[in-house]
């Protein structure tokens, strides 16, 4: 069984990750959950607390954390991976700011969640702040600040002039930026593994080591069934959540394309360092480049720091020893340094893993009641808050399909995004779209004028309807 990377996350979660027993012979139960995960064990968790006498079943291939919910960056943000624009063409204005509300009040209610189960997961809401680090970023985080205000939501994203923002996160490199308050940092792994045990504590039962090869629709004769090797578990309800994994599964191949995000975490730095820095309230920073990094304060005073820029693999393909790419840790290290000339030592974890990227951009939360099938995911890499919405708004359709609520009018329940391209196209495209990203930001940083592939680059992705 592969064992998750060497992560910092892994190295410093707060249990020892004793694999709990495989699924073996028949089961039965209500829900039967594949993925242990953020979404699978969240929809876990929220449906027994809507009915503690419901029987689920959650099976995980290797341990629960395995997957991209124990590797990632620790941002527990708002964001939605599809622009404010092509949401608006697609759904309209009220549904924009439904979507914005709900995000936004999710940022808090995950942190009360985790309050509730006394899961200790180092979540600070401390908001993130987005560098300009070119001046076509300054300009579009300008123009962002604007717009946010001109629709009454200027509380969300505040520009900040350079001085002003240095006595808060002082960097290099910054020539101003935005800050907003819906964001809170975490320690992903221990947040994973300390809801594994909070789904048990409150009944759930966790089968690891467990591959399931197969996922059976019912029929008007049989329940719906979930296949391992060592056994089979039928309920009313079977629900997928194997994000960027579901690759594997029969039928899957084409419903989201695993895209690799690296990582690497600092050394700890000292505290002359950090009183010189600042990010005393431990918010998230990135910057506004199109080749997405995302960074961290730790709570041992590191900096976890990740982006995209590892190639889509031919076949979406996931393998273990696609998570490593030194020239992407040290890409990374290098840019790290632009932000902060003084940091100590190299970095001490270096990792990375798939997330689920489908071909619309647009999540997806949704259930067959005919077949009994259902699934959540898609997140691509907005997933910390998202998973735990959509394991609510699973528990919702579940338990009470005729009501509807603020969570299952959301834009992105009940629908599926189109399948991904055959190969070759999709590796020609994918890959084409990151070179793609990474040319922009060369341009945008030499030239500092804003590159016309930013414009391809939402086309690409907004040609679909939704
Ligand atoms: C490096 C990295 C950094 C990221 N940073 C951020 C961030 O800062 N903020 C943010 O919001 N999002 C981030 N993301 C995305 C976020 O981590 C994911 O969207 C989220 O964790 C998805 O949770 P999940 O439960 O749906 O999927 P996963 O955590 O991937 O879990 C899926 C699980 O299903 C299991 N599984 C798959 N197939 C099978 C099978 N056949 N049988 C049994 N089990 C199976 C897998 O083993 C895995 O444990 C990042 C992702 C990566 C990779």
């Amino acid at each position: 069984m592969p064992k998750p990377p060497d992560s910092l996350w892994w190295a410093t979660r707060d249990d020892d990750a004793t694999i709990r027993p495989p699924l073996s012979g028949s089961v039965d139960v209500d829900v039967a959950i594949v993925g242990g995960g953020y979404t699978g064990l969240w929809t876990a968790r929220e449906l027994l607390a809507v009915d503690p006498t419901l029987r689920i079943a959650v099976v995980e291939a290797h341990v629960c954390g395995f997957g991209a919910s124990g590797r990632n960056g620790g941002w527990a943000s708002a964001l939605f991976p599809v622009s404010d624009d092509v949401l608006e063409r697609r759904f309209g204005y009220e549904t924009l700011q439904h979507l914005h509300r709900q995000l936004a009040s999710a940022v808090g209610d995950l942190g009360d969640a985790i309050a509730r189960d006394a899961i200790d997961a180092d979540f600070v809401h401390g908001g993130t702040y987005t560098f300009a680090t070119t001046e076509p970023q300054e300009h579009r985080l300008r123009d962002a600040a604007k717009s946010a205000a001109e629709s009454g939501r200027g509380g969300e994203m505040q520009w900040l002039e350079q001085a002003a923002l240095r006595e808060r996160a002082n960097v290099a490199n910054s020539r101003g930026g935005l800050f907003s308050p819906q964001c809170a940092r975490i320690h992903p792994a221990k947040l994973v593994r300390g809801l594994a045990r909070a789904v048990e504590r409150a009944g759930g039962r966790i089968y690891e080591d467990s591959l399931v090869t197969r996922i059976e629709a019912g029929t008007h004769r049989r329940r719906p069934r979930v296949v391992t090797t060592g056994g089979t578990v039928s309920a009313e309800f079977v629900v997928r959540a194997t994000e960027a994994f579901s690759t594997g599964l029969p039928g899957e191949r084409r419903t989201v394309a695993p895209i690799y995000s690296l990582m690497i975490a600092t050394e700890p730095q000292d505290e002359t360092f950090w009183s010189q820095h600042g990010f005393d309230d431990y918010a998230t920073f990135a910057d506004d480049r199109h080749l997405i990094i995302y960074g961290q304060r730790t709570a041992d005073n590191r900096i976890a720091f990740g982006g995209r820029g590892a190639p889509y693999h031919f076949g979406s393909s996931v393998e273990p020893r696609f998570d490593h790419s030194p020239r992407v840790f040290d890409l990374l290290l290098t840019t790290l340094r632009e932000f902060f000339p003084d940091l100590r030592g190299g970095y001490d974890y270096a990792w990375g893993g798939p997330l689920g990227m489908p071909r619309d951009l647009m999540p997806s939360v949704w259930v067959d009641y005919e077949s009994g099938l259902a699934a959540a995911g898609g997140y691509t890499g907005d997933g910390v808050v998202l998973s735990y919405l959509s394991g609510r708004i699973m528990s919702q359709l579940l338990t009470t399909p005729s009501t509807p609520t603020a969570d299952t009018t959301l834009p992105f329940v009940q629908r599926r995004s189109r399948h991904w391209e055959i190969e070759p196209f999709r590796y020609v495209g994918i890959n084409a779209g990151l070179t793609l990203a990474a040319w922009a930001d060369r341009v945008e940083e030499h030239r500092q004028v804003e590159s016309r592939a930013s414009g391809l680059l939402d086309r690409l992705f907004d040609q679909f309807p939704p």
